[in-house]
């Protein structure tokens, strides 16, 4: 079963990845937007010549010579070496950059270059990625020599351009093209587009940054660069034939408020928003301290959030020494006893030290994801209600005069299933959905995975 899942997954996964990305990235206000209108064709994106005008990415296919391109424009990174990575945009601006196969780094042609400009090529030389340098605002100057500031940057593809008025556009276009030509024989395509962006969360102790180390390993860190920061999430990425993942790690900067304040305000809130952007929650317990309060307050904030989970009862180790022959199904009963919260969640047992545990959690997170992303047929769903709401109601355990006329799933990531119904009141309301959750869940597989039931009023 687990087999089948992985082939689905992998062969979403695949969908979509067939088309380069190409990343527009520079300081504010050099022109990034309205180069990607002239690329697009359109007037799509804001321009304005106030800083920071241009808020949300836009993304636009570009043909480039035969050559068809994802284009993103990645807005003002506003690059500050003292906070990096501070802003949420700047971190999924972050992300794009990471799957990008080509970055066109954007300069103003009219001034000099700046001190965050040379962090930012910097940084983009280190992670290796195939650079562009497009030199702005030289129209009529295109075939000049360029300014010295940006001559002796070393970049070795650089294009002058002019993006209001349309000098170079033709030979960037070429020039992309025989880039992404390059990339695509190669099968070097950079891209993976799908993925799912996991938390691990837990006490101080439990294990967290033992798991995360397993999990994700620190050689594709996208870190700030600056040496003993701990107070950023930082995002890792990593490949597994269980899907693609992307891990947001706040353990080093929990580790970091332990040693200040075990319950550092700052990293609560850092936590919490990492929470708020996964799409998935590894909660780590540790069943040697128990479920504690600190615990059940993590896990309702999980729910809360409508969050996919997978509980980790992490030191199966240890438990094994203290209490040999334990058995394994005992500690899952208190565990689930004692996080009703996370009625919904899977749950796996293991330590975090051993290695072979690793296949075992990506695995299970490959499940909760396909899960997640299931899409239930309407027949499929209302022969399964009326089979078990008409038993539940002649056993007397749906409200007497609910009515249940049908139901069709409205959303996936998180799933959601409308109801529709006769007039209720809220009380009933609430009952309803809960008795129509579990309903689905006996029949379907949601393990893992947070339902919405929504009543509607026929
Ligand atoms: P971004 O948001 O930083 O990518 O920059 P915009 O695309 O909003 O452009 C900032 C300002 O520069 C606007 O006033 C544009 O009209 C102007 N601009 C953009 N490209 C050129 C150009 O090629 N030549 C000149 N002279 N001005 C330009
Ligand atoms: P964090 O504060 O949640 O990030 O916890 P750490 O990952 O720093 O782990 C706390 C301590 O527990 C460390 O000494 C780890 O070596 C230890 N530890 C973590 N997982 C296991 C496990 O599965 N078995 C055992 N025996 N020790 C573990």
């Amino acid at each position: 079963m687990e087999n089948a899942f992985r082939q689905k997954l992998v062969s979403k996964m695949n969908e979509g990845k067939k088309q380069p990305l190409v990343a527009i990235v520079g300081r504010t206000n050099v022109g990034k937007s309205t180069l990607f209108n002239r690329l697009a064709k359109k007037r799509i994106a804001i321009v304005d010549p106030t800083p920071g005008v241009t808020r949300d990415f836009l993304e636009e296919i570009v043909d480039f010579q035969d050559i068809e391109a994802r284009v993103v424009d990645t807005g003002g990174i506003e690059f500050n070496p003292q906070e990096p990575l501070q802003s949420a945009v700047e971190r999924k601006a972050w992300e794009i950059i990471e799957e990008a196969d080509l970055v066109m780094f954007v300069v103003d042609g009219r001034a000099s270059l700046t001190l965050p400009e040379q962090e930012l090529l910097a940084r983009l030389r280190r992670l290796g990625k195939r650079l562009l340098l497009v030199i702005n605002k030289r129209e009529g100057m295109t075939h000049e020599v360029p300014p010295a500031d940006f001559f002796s940057l070393g970049v070795e593809n650089m294009l002058q351009v002019s993006a209001l008025h349309g000098d170079g556009i033709r030979r960037l276009k070429e020039v992309v093209g025989e880039i992404l030509k390059e990339v695509v024989s190669e099968g070097k395509l950079a891209t993976s587009p799908q993925r799912s962006k996991v938390v691990v969360l837990g006490k101080p102790n439990v294990g967290k940054s033992t798991l995360c180390n397993l999990l994700f390993g620190r050689e594709r860190c996208i870190v700030s660069d600056v040496p003993g920061t701990t107070r950023d999430a930082v995002t890792i990425a990593v490949d597994t034939p269980f899907g693609h993942y992307q891990l947001i790690d706040t353990a080093g900067l929990i580790r970091k408020a332990r040693l200040q304040d075990a319950v550092s305000f700052y990293a609560q809130t850092r936590a919490q928003h990492a929470l708020e952007e996964a799409d998935l929650c590894i909660l780590v317990i540790d069943p040697l301290s128990g479920v504690t309060r600190q615990d059940k307050r993590i896990a309702a904030q999980v729910a809360e959030h409508k969050k996919c989970c997978l509980v980790f009862l992490n030191k199966w180790d240890l438990v094994q020494k203290l209490n040999p022959g334990f058995p394994q199904a005992r500690i899952e009963e208190w565990a689930r006893r004692d996080l009703s919260f996370l009625h919904y969640a899977s749950f796996l047992i293991g330590s975090a030290l051993d290695t072979s545990i690793r296949e075992k959690i990506f695995a299970a997170l490959a499940g909760i994801i396909t899960r997640y992303h299931q899409r239930v047929k309407t027949s499929v769903l209302n022969e399964i209600l009326q089979q078990e709401l008409s038993e539940l109601k002649t056993k007397g355990f749906l409200p007497e005069r609910s009515k249940l006329y049908y139901a069709t799933q409205t959303r996936i990531a998180p799933p959601c299933i409308r109801v529709y119904t006769n007039s209720m009141d809220e009380e009933t309301k609430k009952r309803v959905a809960k008795i129509v959750e579990q309903a689905l869940r006996r029949r379907l597989n949601w393990e893992g995975v947070p339902l919405d039931v929504e009543l509607q009023r026929k």
